[in-house]
């Protein structure tokens, strides 16, 4: 085995774009070094050009982003918020942080975000039991929008806020906008994995600058203007730190890059996988672009000869590293007191789907080892 082909291929790697490391430098020759700085204004600045929010605030991680739109639009103790069962923790965690209650809606089969239809059966639920939801949090999975036009015709007549967990759909589009433009709120994330990277981090979006203003307050522990430290309400340690902020300002240059080169790896194992018997891949809604954060197969193990894990498994023999789709909230033993609008779809899921190694900076040759790999799996 060649030294080659031992070096492990991960499944989206961090991929530095090149100016990321002159703006750090820049923010240690100001000595910015502490928390905030001009790094942060200007990626703030970035994220806005870059999703048509005209406000955004930099925080320390997506979940971070989620748990202030949560306490902004007033959800408290013991109210229902109605989240994607197909996701991961950090959608819903900062809603049971509140004390609040998540509710689950299942997937649909042509964009496997939140089915509206049982979103709009929930809603109704809520409403006639008098326990009116406080937020709908969908998912955009794998960086594909959910379908906020048609949610927001359910929500809109009881004025309920829609949230969007845009963490994985940075560079996505719905009807021409970015994801989550369209929502009262967007968080965004830019953990180590995600399409972009700024080594851990977050930001909210939204037009209405109260609220955004509010996210930087409660971010920076909820300070009331006075020269001593005056505290009337509870606030939290979320702001991005100005060293951070320099190496996401680097990332969004090359978000377009990005994204055309994850749809190309999508693009090219749908085209050597799709005709393999048992084998298919995540749609694509007729509504936008989806960015591809990862690919995403099912493996029907009947018609392949081999489950998803076996896959899995194969790949990792070889140093490649594959993932199960999410698990779905419902069925987190965390959660196995909560309710779930409908199930089947997600659960199906995460039984037949695997996430293929998507990082841009891999090369045709290990997409090809890979693509190889997988074919000798099946019968
Ligand atoms: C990554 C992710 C988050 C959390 O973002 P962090 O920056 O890691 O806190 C939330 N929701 C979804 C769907 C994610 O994929």
């Amino acid at each position: 085995m060649s030294a080659s082909k031992n070096k492990r291929i991960y499944l989206s790697p961090p991929h530095m774009g090149g100016n990321e490391q002159e703006y750090v430098r820049q923010a240690f020759e100001s000595n910015f070094i502490a928390p905030l700085g001009p790094m942060v204004n200007g990626f703030e600045q970035d994220f806005s050009d870059l999703t048509g929010f005209a406000h955004c605030a930099a925080l320390s991680s997506g979940t971070a982003a989620l748990h202030l739109a949560l306490r902004i639009v007033g959800v408290e103790p013991g109210d229902v918020v109605i989240a994607s069962s197909l996701t991961f923790i950090g959608s819903v965690s900062p809603v049971t942080f509140i004390g609040a209650e998540p509710v689950f809606i299942d997937s649909d089969c042509k964009s496997w975000n939140m089915d509206p239809e049982l979103l709009a059966e929930a809603v109704d639920h809520y409403i006639s039991i008098g326990r009116k939801p406080k937020a709908v949090i969908p998912t955009d999975l794998y960086g594909q929008c959910a379908d906020y036009d048609r949610i927001l015709e359910i929500l809109e007549p009881h004025g309920i806020p829609l949230i969007v967990d845009a963490a994985e759909s940075v560079g996505a589009t719905y009807k021409g906008r970015h994801a989550g433009k369209g929502a009262l709120m967007a968080a965004y994330s830019f953990n180590g994995n995600k399409i972009i990277t700024s080594s851990g981090g977050g930001m909210l979006g939204s037009d209405n600058e109260e609220m955004i203003s509010r996210a930087r307050w409660l971010s920076q522990q909820a300070k009331e203007p006075e020269p001593y430290y005056e505290h009337k309400e509870i606030g939290y340690n979320y702001r991005m730190s100005n060293l951070v902020a320099a190496v996401g300002r680097g990332q969004v240059e090359v978000i377009p890059e990005r994204v055309k080169r994850k749809r190309e790896i999508f693009d090219y194992y749908e085209q050597e996988l799709d005709s393999c018997s048992g084998l298919s891949f995540m749609p694509e809604a007729d509504y936008g672009q989806c960015n591809r954060w990862l690919s995403v197969m099912l493996v029907d193990k009947n018609e392949f000869g081999a489950f998803p894990d076996d896959i899995r498994i194969t790949l990792e023999k070889e140093n490649i590293e594959s993932r199960p789709v999410w698990k779905p909230m419902h069925n987190q033993p965390v959660f196995k007191d909560n309710t779930v609008f409908g199930g089947k779809v997600s659960e199906d899921l995460f039984e037949r789907g695997l996430c293929l190694p998507s990082g841009t900076a891999m090369t045709a040759d290990e997409q090809q080892r890979i693509v190889d790999l997988i074919k000798r799996c099946g019968k």
